[in-house]
Order: C-alpha cells, then sequence, then structure tokens
C-alpha cells in the first residue's frame, strides 16, 4: 500500500509520501539506541515534567490535530477531538503513576533482601492500526516513555500525517531527540526492523493476519510482543434489562467510529421475550443517525476508512444474507466509488455467516435470538474472538455473575466497552495477549528483574 493520505470522503489523494529508505530506517534505530542510553537514566520527575507538557500540547490544539485524524480516516471531527483529549489524559495518567507502577517490590524469601525491580528494555517497535490514529499510539507511547523505554512508530500507511504529528508533539514537549520516531515504512520492511538487534520488542494493534505474521517474526528473534488484534465483542441484552437505555448504548457502541472499532458491540445475544421490543427501539435509533462530511457540525458518523474496507464488509453482509440472514434494517455500501456505508441491521444470524464467525469491522449490527441466560453465555462464548463484551440487567449481581462467564479480556455490565487508562485492556483466544494501560501495560515491556541479596 503506497503511503498516502487520502481523504475517505471524497477519495482524493491529498498527498503521497516517498518511504523512508533502508539506510535512513537503519540510521533510526542506531539513533533511537543512542537516545535510550540517555533516556533511560531520566528521573521519573524528569519524563513526567514532559509527559505532562505533551499533554498540554494536545489539550490546546485538540482541533488542530483532531483535524487531521478526521482529514486521513474519516472520524467525525467532535469524536476526532475527544481522542486527542484522551491520549492527553492517558500522557498525565502515566505521568502521574509511572514511578509507583515501577517501583521496586520487596519480597519475603531466605535472602537478607531480596526485590524485584523494574528497568527498561530498550527500543520498542509499535506497529499501529489507523482506526483510533492517536489513542492506539498513545496507549504505547505514554507508559513506553515512562518506564524508560524508547519508540519507534510503523503507523497505518494511510495515516502518515498523524504519524508525522505525533513525532513533531513529542519534539515539541522537549523529549530528548530520538526517544520517540516515525518509520515511513510499508509492511513488507516490518520484518527487518524486527530483526535489528537494537530492537528488543514489538507491540501491534491490528487485523490477525498481521498479529501473527509479525509474533512469527519476533518469536523467531526471541523478541516479546503485545498483540492487540480484533474482536466480535457481544452484547447481551437479559430479560430484566432497561431496554430503551440498552438500545441508546447498543446504537453508541456498534456506530463508534463509523463501526471500526475493535471493542464495538457485534453479536447482538438477546433474549427472546425482549427481543422484539428491543430490536424496535435499537431500529429507530440507528434510522436517526445523520451523516457526511466528518469535518462538519452535527455528523453522528463519517466514512468508513478506505473505500475497500466498504467493499469487504458489503461481501460479508451479501454471504451473510445468501446463508438465510434477514435485514432488519437496510443500508449497506453507497458504491464502489465511495468509502460511505450506511448502518445495517441483520437478524436470525446463525453459525457458518461471516456475520457470526468473523469480525464485522463497520457498522453492521448482527443479532442472535436465544432463549434464556445460558444459551446467551454460550453464544457470547461461541467465538474465536474474546475481546470484550457487555451485559445488560436490571440486577447487578445477575450481571456479575454472566460477566465472569464470559471468555474475553474484558466485561461491561450496564455500559459499553471502552478503554480508561486505570483498567487493563486487551484480550484473549485469537483477539491477542499481553495488556496495555493500567500497571499490568506499563510492565509489558520491562524486564522484571530479580534482585537477591545473600
Ligand atoms: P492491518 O492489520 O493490515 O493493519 C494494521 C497495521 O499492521 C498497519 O500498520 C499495517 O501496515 C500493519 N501490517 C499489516 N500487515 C503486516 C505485516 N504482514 N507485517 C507487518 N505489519 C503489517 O489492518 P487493515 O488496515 O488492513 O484492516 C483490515 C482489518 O484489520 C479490519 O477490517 C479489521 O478487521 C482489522 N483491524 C483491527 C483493528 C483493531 O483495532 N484491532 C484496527 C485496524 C484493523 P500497512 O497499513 O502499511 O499495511
Amino acid at each position: 500500500m503506497a503511503i498516502e493520505t487520502i481523504n475517505p470522503a471524497t477519495g482524493e489523494v491529498v498527498e503521497s509520501y516517498t518511504p523512508h529508505t533502508t539506510d535512513q530506517v537503519t540510521a533510526k534505530i542506531e539513533a533511537a539506541q543512542e537516545a535510550f542510553q540517555g533516556w533511560r537514566h531520566a528521573s521519573f520527575a524528569q519524563r513526567a515534567r514532559l509527559m505532562n507538557k505533551q499533554a498540554d500540547i494536545l489539550e490546546n490544539e485538540a482541533d488542530k490535530y483532531g483535524r487531521i485524524i478526521s482529514l486521513e480516516m474519516g472520524k467525525p471531527l467532535k469524536d476526532s477531538i475527544a481522542e486527542i483529549k484522551k491520549c492527553a489524559s492517558a500522557c498525565r495518567y502515566y505521568a502521574q503513576n509511572a514511578e509507583g507502577f515501577m517501583a521496586d517490590e520487596a519480597v519475603q524469601s531466605g535472602a537478607s533482601r531480596s526485590l524485584i525491580a523494574f528497568e527498561p528494555l530498550g527500543v520498542v517497535l509499535a506497529v499501529m492500526p489507523w482506526n483510533f490514529p492517536f489513542w492506539q499510539v498513545y496507549r504505547f507511547l505514554a507508559p513506553a516513555l515512562m518506564a524508560g523505554n524508547v519508540g519507534l512508530l510503523k503507523h497505518a500507511s494511510n495515516v502518515p500525517q498523524c504519524a508525522l504529528a505525533i513525532e513533531e508533539i513529542v519534539k515539541k514537549a522537549g523529549f530528548p531527540d530520538n526517544v520517540f520516531q516515525t518509520l515511513l515504512i510499508g509492511s513488507k520492511e516490518v520484518n527487518a526492523v524486527i530483526e535489528h538487534p537494537h530492537v528488543k520488542a514489538v507491540t501491534l494493534t491490528g487485523s490477525e493476519t498481521a498479529g501473527s505474521k509479525v509474533a512469527e517474526k519476533a518469536g523467531q528473534e526471541i523478541k516479546k510482543t503485545v498483540l492487540e488484534l480484533g474482536g466480535s465483542d457481544a452484547f447481551i441484552v437479559l430479560d430484566d434489562a432497561d431496554l430503551e437505555q440498552a438500545a441508546t448504548v447498543a446504537v453508541k457502541s456498534r456506530m463508534v467510529n463509523t463501526g471500526q472499532s475493535c471493542i464495538a458491540a457485534k453479536r447482538f445475544i438477546l433474549i427472546e421475550s425482549i427481543a422484539d421490543a428491543f430490536l424496535e427501539k435499537f431500529k429507530a435509533k440507528m434510522e436517526n443517525l445523520k451523516t457526511g462530511n466528518p469535518l462538519e457540525e452535527d455528523v453522528d458518523y463519517g466514512p468508513m476508512a478506505r473505500k475497500d474496507l466498504a467493499e469487504e464488509l458489503a461481501q460479508q453482509v451479501q454471504e451473510s444474507v445468501k446463508q438465510g440472514a434477514e435485514i432488519v434494517l437496510d443500508g449497506g455500501h453507497e458504491g464502489k466509488d465511495s468509502a460511505y456505508f450506511k448502518p445495517m441491521i441483520l437478524k436470525n444470524v446463525k453459525p457458518g455467516m461471516p456475520a457470526y464467525d468473523e469480525e464485522m469491522f463497520g457498522p453492521v449490527a448482527a443479532v442472535i435470538v436465544v432463549q434464556n441466560e445460558a444459551e446467551a453465555i454460550k453464544v457470547a462464548n461461541d467465538s474465536r474472538f474474546g475481546l470484550g463484551g457487555a451485559v445488560w440487567t436490571q440486577d447487578k449481581e445477575r450481571g456479575l455473575r454472566v460477566a465472569r462467564q464470559v471468555e474475553t479480556g474484558a466485561m461491561f455490565v450496564n455500559a459499553m466497552v471502552a478503554s480508561s487508562p486505570e483498567m487493563p485492556f486487551g484480550g484473549i483466544k485469537k483477539s491477542g495477549y499481553g495488556r496495555e494501560l493500567s500497571y499490568l501495560g506499563i510492565r509489558e515491556f520491562v524486564n522484571q528483574k530479580s534482585i537477591w541479596v545473600g
């Protein structure tokens, strides 16, 4: 894929970028390693001061950077601005807490003194996607830099301006040279970066295919990976749920980022006794959403990020309908020259259909009706993914009981799945492994070192 800014709302190629050459990439890796030699010894107070400065820049210039997101991947501007501000919150969270998360842990043992120390690893490569082109990066950047690591970013080829803007923000905040650099390279060049001896670990957010390729290479090189891949989150509505509230959040959770979120609600599992009532509300609220140019006011959802992604989603719908899925809300791809896709609801979704088995990375809701709570849990777990999920019930204890039985990295009771700096984020099964955010996230890329004093 060429490294280009293409406005998905118009199809216009706004700017093309010349990829970095092999020599340029090598020079950047070496510069990163050199930067690490100084940065690893910086005090937490010094790192925190720069991280807070970075948060100030993100907050003060949220509109400027938000516009870049909307231009490159089509998210409504208000959502892009909210994304930038969320990045600032992650910077502040780790500025405040990293020192505590990295503090020595005393251990009782036969030694006169024994402890676990947490030390940075060095250069970490981040391979990141276009869907939350700032947030996905900051989820890595803030803890990595606060831990004393340095970062190299290989961003998705359709968001080069976001990638360069992040590098610029780090520089503007006053971080030492080369502690965070963007590599303008295609996915084929990633293996060579992983192979480089200075690169110590890799984190990837994206598709299963990309994750498995990167993990394969890192495995050959015996380098640690964190993978945050796809999801097919269940949104379980039990018979005692507040249907009005559940339907309102269902729309938000399916339509977040025009449906292009790993933690969007994708499979709506409804108990039969409330299924029709819920669906009526859900459909009415979906129909009310407004689309348009993401840079204009009052737009609920924009185009998908690329035309090929809209085409792929249309094929998944077509195949599911061919196999017997019923269309409750008709919409779909607006034509092969467009990246716009109108929301759809499919019911009677069954195993074997793409809408049941695969991740639907766009505005299509798959509805599965079940008889009872036990069947709802069984269907929720009948997925190769295990990222997040939600359950709706007015009985919080019941919600908790169901939440414990769903096999995912996160469950939300009466709320939509979302990430926040203080809670760990990541999946099980084909959704990946490792955790981002919280104290667990900062400890992924550190040497957890045992020190024994005899
Ligand atoms: P990809 O997974 O292909 O892209 C994510 C990142 O991985 C990009 O930086 C990409 O680079 C890179 N990449 C891709 N293949 C390789 C490889 N073999 N080796 C190294 N790096 C690689 O996502 P797509 O944009 O193609 O989207 C396809 C599907 O991926 C979506 O429909 C969705 O299902 C899933 N996805 C999931 C996301 C999530 O949040 N979990 C985010 C985005 C996508 P480049 O852009 O240069 O190809």
